[in-house]
């Protein structure tokens, strides 16, 4: 069983879909506006959300950005005939999935058991959250109290590597072999300087670490602040 959310204004459609997928097993949710659907979406709890593209208040694409900036829930949009153009677009903005209508309950079920599975697997996870701090391995953003950090390629690889193993010391060469690929570097800097820089970004300093904490002679772990 699923929690699902429907975002979709035309009626009967969303009426036979919540209808269908209720008499399947899930606990079905459905919202006809755009906006009070992202902001449904965005509260968390829901393991799929079925995005309507034409929607009359916000359009679909946007309803999906709007998503995808805060939440890693799995997609499946819903197009028109003519919008199949948009297809790739959307993909490419997150969508996990998509059905062109007239379509089936069943196909839709099919679909959402594919997703699931994926994230049963691992193949789609969501974000890790630690204190104030959220990183989106899917997505790839990391946010701080809800704004968007700027980070580097490695920078995020680096942090993520860390927010995967919370509260466990990562030693300097772990993290040179598996973020920098350089297995035998030894007395490189390259963590070190990251570090320094990452601290910025999170708004502290090596003199009063917040988020990570550097364990003398052993190596670097995430924690939520005040543990
Ligand atoms: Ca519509």
């Amino acid at each position: 069983m699923s929690s699902i959310l429907i975002i979709e204004d035309d009626q009967s459609i969303r009426q036979g879909l919540a209808r269908f997928l209720a008499g399947e097993g899930h606990s079905v949710e459905s919202l006809s506006s755009g906006m009070e659907g992202v902001q449904r979406a965005t509260e968390g709890g829901l393991d799929v959300v079925i995005l309507d593209l034409g929607l009359p208040d916000i359009d679909g694409g946007q309803a999906l950005k709007m998503i995808r900036s805060i939440s890693a829930v799995p997609v499946i949009v819903a197009t028109a005939r003519d919008e199949e153009g948009e297809i790739v677009r959307i993909l490419r903005d997150g969508a996990d999935d998509y059905v062109v209508k007239p379509f089936s309950g069943a196909q839709l079920q099919a679909r959402i058991e594919a997703i699931m599975r994926r994230v049963e697997s691992g193949t789609i996870r969501g974000p890790m959250i630690v204190g104030e701090l959220t990183v989106d391995v899917e997505q790839r953003v990391a946010t701080l109290d809800g704004t968007p950090l700027d980070l580097t390629r490695k920078e995020f690889d680096f942090l993520s590597y860390l927010a995967d193993r919370v509260g466990v010391v990562v030693s300097k060469r772990e993290l040179l072999a598996e973020v920098w690929r350089q297995p035998y570097g030894g007395a490189d800097k390259t963590v070190d300087v990251h570090l320094s820089v990452l601290r910025r970004k999170l708004g502290e300093s090596a003199a009063e670490p917040h988020y990570l904490q550097t364990v003398h002679g052993v190596g670097i772990k995430l924690v939520k602040p005040d543990s």
